[in-house]
Parts: C-alpha cells; sequence; structure tokens
C-alpha cells in the first residue's frame, strides 16, 4: 500500500538511511569525559572543536581511529551542568558493538562495575549515561580505535542502537516507517540500514518521572545519510508533518534536525565531507579546531575553555 502511494507521489523508496552517524549527549566535565571515552573506553578523540551554536563550550567527538560515522560519540561540555535524567521522549541508552564474549569479559574486568548478561554488559559513563556493549556478529565493517590497553580483538566496533523512552510508540511510527525508511523488525523495534550499515532504533516504556536534561543525558541522534540524499529526507519528513530546520552546514558534515513525534531530537547528517577536511588523519583532535567563521574568536576561547589532557596512549594510531 505504501510503496504504490509512494510510487504515486514519486517518492524514492531505494533511498535508505546508513544507520546512526552520531550520537551527541551533554557533560559538566570535559576533562573526567575525556579520561573516561578516550581513556577507558578507548575510543579516539577525532575532533576537540566549540559548540557552534555556543562557542564558548567545547564540543568533543569520539570514534574510530578516522572519525567516521558509525562511530562518533560526540559530547557538549556545560562546565559544571547537573545531571540530568532520561525520561519520555529522551534516549536513555547507547548500544555499542563489540565482537565476542571473551571481548565483554575484557571489558566487564576493565569496567569494574557493569551489569553482564548472555551477549550483553550494561554500566553507566561517569555521570549516568546508559551505555551497553553488545557482541553483534553482523555484516557491518568493524570500526575501531588504536588504544594501548585494548587488544584490537576487543575493541568497541560501531554504534548498534540507541534506544528511547516513550509511553506512545505508535505516534512515532508513520515519521520513522513512511518519513525515514525505517524497518519495523519487532514490537518496539526499527532498523535503518543502507548500503554500508544499519542501526537500530528501541523503545522503552516511558518511567513515570518526568525527564531532566542534563549531564549523562543524551541531546540528540543523528542518522547517517548519502550527501546527495539529504535534501529528499527532509522533504519526506516534510510529508509525514515534521518541521525540520534549514540544511546547517557543520562543515565536517551537513545538518537537519527536528523532532520525531514521540520528542526525540533526530538529525539527519551526511555521510562526508568528514573530519579529516581540515586535520591530518594522523592528528586528529590534538588540537583545538575552529570551523572558519569561529577562527576570530580563537585567542579568546583559548584563554576561557578550560585546557583537557587526552590520557596517554589514547587517540594514537
Ligand atoms: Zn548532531
Amino acid at each position: 500500500m505504501w510503496r504504490e502511494m509512494a510510487a504515486v507521489l514519486g517518492i524514492d523508496m531505494t533511498m535508505n538511511l546508513e544507520g546512526i552517524h552520531h550520537v551527541s549527549s551533554i557533560t559538566g566535565n570535559a576533562q573526567a569525559n575525556v579520561d573516561f571515552y578516550a581513556g577507558v573506553l578507548g575510543l579516539r578523540l577525532v575532533k576537540k572543536t566549540v559548540n557552534q551554536d555556543d562557542p564558548t563550550v567545547y564540543h568533543l567527538f569520539y570514534g574510530d581511529d578516522k572519525g567516521s560515522p558509525g562511530l562518533d560519540l560526540t559530547f557538549f561540555e556545560y562546565p559544571g551542568a547537573e545531571r540530568g535524567r532520561a525520561g519520555q521522549g529522551m534516549i536513555h541508552r547507547i548500544v555499542l558493538r563489540v565482537a565476542s564474549e571473551p571481548a565483554l569479559d575484557f571489558w566487564e574486568r576493565r569496567l569494574g562495575t557493569a551489569e553482564r548478561s548472555r551477549g550483553s554488559l550494561l554500566f553507566e559513563d561517569p555521570e549516568g549515561l546508559g551505555l551497553e556493549l553488545r557482541v553483534v556478529d553482523g555484516q557491518d565493517a568493524p570500526l575501531t580505535a588504536t588504544h594501548p590497553e585494548i587488544p584490537a580483538e576487543h575493541a568497541i566496533r560501531g554504534f548498534e542502537e540507541v534506544r528511547a523512552y516513550t509511553a506512545d510508540p505508535e505516534r512515532s511510527r508513520s515519521l520513522l516507517e513512511n518519513g525515514l525508511g525505517f524497518i519495523k523488525d519487532g514490537g518496539m523495534s526499527w532498523i535503518a540500514r543502507g548500503e554500508s550499515r544499519g542501526g537500530r532504533y528501541i523503545y522503552d516504556p516511558a518511567p513515570a518521572e518526568r525527564g531532566v536534561p542534563g549531564a549523562g543525558t543524551v541531546h540528540h541522534v543523528a542518522w547517517a545519510s548519502l550527501d546527495d540524499e539529504q535534501l529528499k529526507w527532509r522533504d519526506r519528513v516534510i510529508g509525514e508533518g515534521a518541521h525540520p530546520t534549514p540544511v546547517i552546514d557543520r562543515f565536517w558534515f551537513k545538518s537537519v534536525y527536528f523532532r520525531e513525534p514521540s520528542g526525540v531530537l533526530f538529525e539527519v547528517a551526511t555521510m562526508g565531507p568528514g573530519f579529516a577536511v581540515d586535520e591530518d588523519p594522523e592528528h586528529l583532535g590534538e588540537k583545538l579546531v575552529l570551523p572558519p567563521r569561529f577562527e576570530h574568536l580563537r585567542g579568546q576561547l583559548e584563554e576561557t575553555l578550560t585546557p583537557i589532557r587526552v590520557p596517554a596512549g589514547a587517540g594514537k594510531s
């Protein structure tokens, strides 16, 4: 039915999103955040920059050695921000892939406090952000970072899913399926799979307590679009009643934001041009990098931003 209607409307049903591009969250302490994501989880700090909507604060990006879409955890720092709490319309857990049960054994030892079950390890970052490592034996190429304390076979390999709270998943269904081409693969589970990668979007029943944005909460999830399809995705979500922003040039990728009906902030981000556009890929994340339109603020920002130190050995490939 939808396919026939899509054909009449001239909508391209062959177009697919390439899974999760990045997930952006909030931290109250950039140094503790670097110590955990680069130092403990062994991700590479691939870009140290500022929030383009508020250049007085850091925006940190962690990923694989190349800073690929598909493993890109980003954090906006609000120094001293109070801890938040995920509730209705918020993502409450980010699920990352590992290769095997022995990898989970390794991480269980390394993390100390984590809840182990078959194929899964649940834990939190230092500010309470829900994380999970899951054994996924999928077709996607692993996206890994090199870290001296983490054997390559145990390294984190990319995003698997994000889990959000909602009381009423049905109200988001048409946007997810008809607007974004997600395929339903379970009660409250959808998959976005393109040519090279896939990722899942899952709802869990919302807790009674209201969510509170703050440190340790997710700000938005970005889905990866081929560069020349982003405007078509924008048109499609408008057709589903969403109110996307215009295309915003984030310099390393282009972004369109909108809220899905359950309240979660979504972004559709282009795969390119990527983080190596303005830095030597061998030295990603070492210096404060500013998009050209913020370069005039460099002197001031270097004085006001708290310097951060990347743990020894992390981020070197
Ligand atoms: Zn984003």
